[in-house]
């Protein structure tokens, strides 16, 4: 799991030791998965109030007793995470409140802001595990991966895109699902630019290509499988979306581009949902790639098809989505569908998470 939990004089010792262009970088990765999956949402049976803002202190374990602190609650307690609500339909109308608050200002339960305090947790998580790893003398793959993710390799990702980035400036390890995703994508760029000279100077060597181990492979899965694992997947869509994005030709791609990237990040669900149909069809299109070089239209609009259609199962198969505009949350980020699952079944004890809660936050 991508995360880990730092105590309070840990978190403190490190974040002093970082240089500014590290804090700045946390800090804004920190504010990236807020805005992907925290900030806009709303509370069940609360639709008049809206999470806008999430302020957080970074000196906050490192203060001194009787310092006054940078952020406070409605209610005059000093606090490391405020949350800024503002009451519909008048946007001009806000609270800034401690996690304790919601309660007592906002009337707001707190069986409904469990699910805030969850993703608040697991993307604090997600930085304690980018700083233990980084303190421990882990750092940035940058031999292995800076010349391709400078090629463009991870270009049609977004948001990895920015996350790889602010990384890489900072020299932090990324996380394990990303490491997966870049390093197949880099796999998969590399495998693309080592070829295309040897194309260009003998198009006669065109039955060599059959003798390409790969497309081998392939026909003996396509043949002998029903199954297939879940680096197949993330391959075959690294392959897929570099070839709509080699062509020019092809329409509407952003859309689809953004959903094949969702599914390849979070292929361990697709690997559980795909039919085997629809899997031998996406590797009939790597197939197809793999000869020919690129996505014909009519490839193109079959995988259109597909994408739209898994992305409703998807949505429909999702675990446990609470009634919310967050319910459009993509999958990249800190994992937070897995962290929330794992901590389900974890976290027996609601009282106990709770209080730890409110010691990390403050209040
Ligand atoms: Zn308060």
């Amino acid at each position: 799991m991508d995360t880990a939990s730092l105590s309070a004089k840990q978190r403190s010792n490190i974040w002093n030791s970082l240089s500014r262009i590290q804090q700045q970088a946390i800090m804004q990765l920190t504010q990236f998965s807020l805005r992907k999956n925290v900030i806009g949402q709303s509370f069940n049976g609360h639709d008049h109030w809206r999470l806008t803002k999430v302020n957080i202190d970074y000196n906050w374990e490192s203060r001194r007793t009787g310092q006054r602190a940078v952020l406070t609650c409605l209610c005059g307690h000093p606090l490391k995470y405020q949350f800024e609500l503002h009451r519909l339909p008048k946007q001009d109308q806000q609270v800034l409140l401690g996690y304790a608050c919601f309660a007592d200002y906002a009337g707001i339960d707190r069986d409904v802001t469990r699910r805030l305090r969850d993703d608040v947790d697991a993307i604090q998580g997600e930085m304690d595990y980018t700083l233990s790893w980084y303190i421990k003398g882990r750092r940035f793959p940058e031999k292995s991966l800076g010349l391709a993710i400078d090629g463009g390799a991870i270009d049609g990702m977004s948001d990895l895109k920015q996350r790889v980035t602010l990384l890489r400036q900072a020299d932090f390890p990324m996380n394990q699902a990303d490491n997966q995703v870049v390093r197949s994508l880099v796999r998969a760029w590399k495998k693309q630019h080592q070829s295309q000279p040897a194309t260009k100077r003998t198009r006669a060597k065109q039955p060599a290509l059959s003798r390409n181990p790969e497309i081998a492979r392939i026909r003996r899965q396509l043949k002998t499988s029903t199954r297939y694992a879940v680096a197949t997947y993330t391959d075959t869509l690294t392959t897929l979306i570099q070839a709509i994005q080699a062509d020019p030709e092809l329409q509407n791609r952003r859309t689809i581009l953004r959903r094949l990237s969702q599914f390849s990040e979070n292929a361990n669900r697709l690997v559980k949902t795909i039919s085997t149909p629809d899997a031998k069809m996406l590797l009939t299109l790597k197939l197809h790639v793999l000869q020919t070089k690129q996505l014909s239209v009519e490839d193109f609009r079959k995988l259109d098809t597909w994408a739209r259609k898994f992305a409703q199962v998807e949505r429909a198969t999702a675990p446990r989505r609470q009634k919310t505009r967050q319910s459009q949350t993509t999958y990249s980020g800190p994992n937070l569908k897995i962290l929330r699952q794992g901590k389900h079944r974890f976290a027996k004890d609601e009282a106990i998470r709770y209080q730890r809660y409110i010691e990390m936050t403050g209040h």
